[in-house]
C-alpha cells in the first residue's frame, strides 16, 4: 500500500521506525515484561539490543553515529517500546533523552568524540542526575556542590531517584550527566559534570527496590564523597547549566508522555478484545452500555492526548529552544489520561484485569510513575498557568 503521510506518521522514514521499533517490542519485550517486573530485573542484554537497531541515538546527528532523527521519531520509539513494557522504556528513557540527547547538545567535540560511540552502541548504560534527596519539584533547591580544585572539580552531596542508577543490585551504570551547585545564586550556578562509574569518591547509595510500578527500569541513589572529576570532564560552561536542564526536562516531559500513548493504547487493545470474549447475561459484554463507556471514553481520550503529543514534538527542535508550555500540558494530560485508560481496563476485565495475566494491572502500576516523575502533576499545573499569566488570546 501507498504510504500516506499522517500527524503520527509524517514521512516513510517515520513509519519505518515506528515498524521496526514496534516489532522490537512485541517480539522481545513483552514476553519478557512480566517476569522483569516481578524480579525487579532491568534486561542488559536487550537494551544492549536496542543500541544494536540504532534507538539508543535516535536523536543524534548522523557524525556522531546516531540516527540523526527528530522529536516526532523519539515520540514514536517511546510509544512503541511503553506498549509492551513501560519500565524498560523508562531506562531507556533515561538513557537516550536525559543523557545521550542532553549530552550531545551540550557537551564539546572532545567529550562527544569519547562518549557518545560508548552510549549510543549500549556498551555504557547511563542515566541523569538531578533530583536529591530534598529537592525534586524544587530542582533549584539542590545541595550537591562541585568546588574547583586546580585541574578538577570536587563533588559532594547525593542524587535521588536515579534511573539507571544502578544496572543490577550491586553495580553502579557506567556514567552520568549530574548538576551540581558552583556557586550560591539560585539559578544562576548550575554546572553539569559527566561523572564516570570508578571515579574517586562516587559509589552507589541506597539501591531503591519494591517500587510500585516501573520495576523493569532500576532506580538508586548516587553518592558524591570527595568525588574528583576532571574540569575536562564539564559540560558547558560553569553557572549556565540551568538552561541545559529546563530544555532537557521538555525533552523529558514529552518523552514521558509518549510513554503515557503506549500504554494507553495497549490496554485499550486488551479491553476491547476481552469485551468481545467476555460472556454474561448470555452476551458479550461490549453490548453492554457501562462496558462501551469504559472503552469509547478511552479511545477518545487517547486519540485526543495522542494528537496533542505529536502536533508539539512536530513544533519541537531538540537542540534550541523548546516549548515549555506544551511540553507540561502534554505530560499533564497523557499521563493521567495513561493511568485512567489502566484503570478502566482492569474494570473491564472484572478479576482478570487484577492479576497479572493480561497485563494491565502492571501497566496500571507502571502508569502511575507519570504522574509524578520528570514532573508531577502540580509542577505542571504550576508551571502552565505561570506560563499563560500573560497571555490573553489562545491562538
Ligand atoms: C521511579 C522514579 C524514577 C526517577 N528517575 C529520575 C532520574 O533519572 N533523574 C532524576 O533527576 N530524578 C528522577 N526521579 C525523580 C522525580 O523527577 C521526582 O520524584 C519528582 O520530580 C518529584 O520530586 P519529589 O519526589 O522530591 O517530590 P516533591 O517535590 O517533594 O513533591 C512532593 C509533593 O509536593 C508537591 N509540590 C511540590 N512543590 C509544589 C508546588 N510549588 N506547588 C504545588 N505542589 C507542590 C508535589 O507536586 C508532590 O505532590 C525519579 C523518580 C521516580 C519515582
Amino acid at each position: 500500500m501507498a504510504f500516506r503521510p499522517d500527524l503520527f506518521n509524517p514521512s516513510e522514514e517515520h513509519q519505518a521506525l515506528r515498524e521496526m521499533a514496534r516489532q522490537f517490542a512485541e517480539k522481545e519485550l513483552w514476553p519478557q515484561a512480566q517476569a522483569a517486573d516481578r524480579a525487579e530485573k532491568f534486561n542488559l542484554p536487550l537494551f544492549r539490543k536496542a543500541g544494536d537497531l540504532g534507538l539508543l541515538g535516535i536523536t543524534i546527528d548522523e557524525k556522531w553515529g546516531g540516527a540523526g532523527m527528530d522529536a516526532t521519531a523519539a515520540v514514536i520509539v517511546h510509544e512503541e517500546l511503553s506498549a509492551a513494557d513501560p519500565g524498560f522504556c523508562l531506562a531507556y528513557l533515561a538513557h537516550s533523552m536525559l543523557f545521550v540527547n542532553n549530552f550531545a547538545v551540550n557537551a564539546n567535540d572532545a567529550q562527544r568524540r569519547r562518549v557518545l560511540p560508548k552510549v549510543i552502541s549500549g556498551s555504557w548504560v547511563a542515566g541523569m542526575g538531578m533530583s536529591e534527596p530534598h529537592a525534586g519539584t524544587d530542582a533549584l533547591a539542590m545541595r550537591t556542590t562541585a568546588r574547583r580544585d586546580g585541574d578538577d572539580y570536587i563533588l559532594n552531596g547525593a542524587k535521588m531517584w536515579i534511573t539507571n542508577g544502578a544496572i543490577n543490585d550491586h553495580e553502579l551504570g557506567d556514567c552520568f550527566l549530574i548538576y551540581a551547585r558552583t556557586g550560591e545564586a539560585r539559578g544562576k550556578a548550575i554546572s553539569s559534570f559527566l561523572v564516570e562509574k570508578g571515579m574517586e569518591g562516587f559509589r552507589l547509595g541506597q539501591r531503591i527496590k519494591d517500587k510500585l510500578g516501573m520495576r523493569a527500569s532500576p532506580t538508586a541513589e548516587l553518592v558524591f564523597e570527595d568525588c574528583r572529576v576532571p574540569a575536562a570532564n564539564r559540560i558547558g560552561e560553569e553557572g549556565e547549566s540551568t538552561l541545559h536542564m529546563m530544555r532537557n526536562l521538555e525533552i523529558e516531559r514529552l518523552t514521558l508522555a509518549a510513554m503515557s500513548l503506549g500504554l494507553a493504547r495497549k490496554c485499550i487493545e486488551i479491553m476491547n478484545q476481552y469485551a468481545s470474549d467476555r460472556k454474561a447475561f448470555g452476551q458479550s459484554i461490549r453490548n453492554f452500555g457501562q462496558v462501551q463507556r469504559h472503552i469509547a471514553d478511552s479511545y477518545a481520550q487517547w486519540m485526543a492526548g495522542r494528537s496533542y503529543v505529536y502536533a508539539t514534538a512536530a513544533a519541537m527542535d531538540l537542540a534550541s529552544h523548546g516549548n515549555r508550555l506544551d511540553s507540561d500540558g502534554v505530560k499533564l494530560y497523557c499521563s493521567t489520561m495513561g493511568k485512567e485508560v489502566a484503570d478502566r481496563a482492569i474494570q473491564v476485565l472484572g478479576g482478570y484485569g487484577y492479576v497479572g495475566e493480561y497485563h494491565v494491572e502492571r501497566l496500571w502500576r507502571d502508569a502511575k510513575l507519570l504522574e509524578i516523575g520528570g514532573g508531577t502533576l502540580e509542577a505542571h499545573q504550576k508551571n502552565i498557568v505561570g506560563d499563560l499569566r500573560r497571555v490573553a488570546v489562545l491562538r
